[in-house]
């Protein structure tokens, strides 16, 4: 019997991707910071009420993480300066 994974009740598949990307992108020369992952829903109807967010955010599921990318020191925020 196959089962599909619901990404929404097993915690593992995020942190393992988040593990392969971190590994991916040292492994391309970048460096990393990482930022907010856990954001409880008071602070993402916080957020929203100050349109800096929204209330139903992934955060508030550890479905998301925020990573700050940098190479050879530089903030990239431009996804055009990203090597594929
Ligand atoms: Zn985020």
């Amino acid at each position: 019997m196959i089962r599909e994974r619901n990404p929404r009740s097993t915690p593992a598949p995020l942190s393992t991707l988040v593990a392969k990307l971190i590994d991916w992108a040292y492994a391309q020369g970048y460096q990393l910071t990482a930022g907010e992952l856990y954001r409880p829903s008071e602070q993402a109807a916080l957020n929203a009420a100050k349109g800096s967010g929204i209330a139903h955010s992934l955060h508030t599921q550890r479905l998301a993480v925020d990573l700050q990318l940098f190479k050879d020191g530089t903030y990239l925020t431009d996804p055009r300066r990203i090597d594929r």
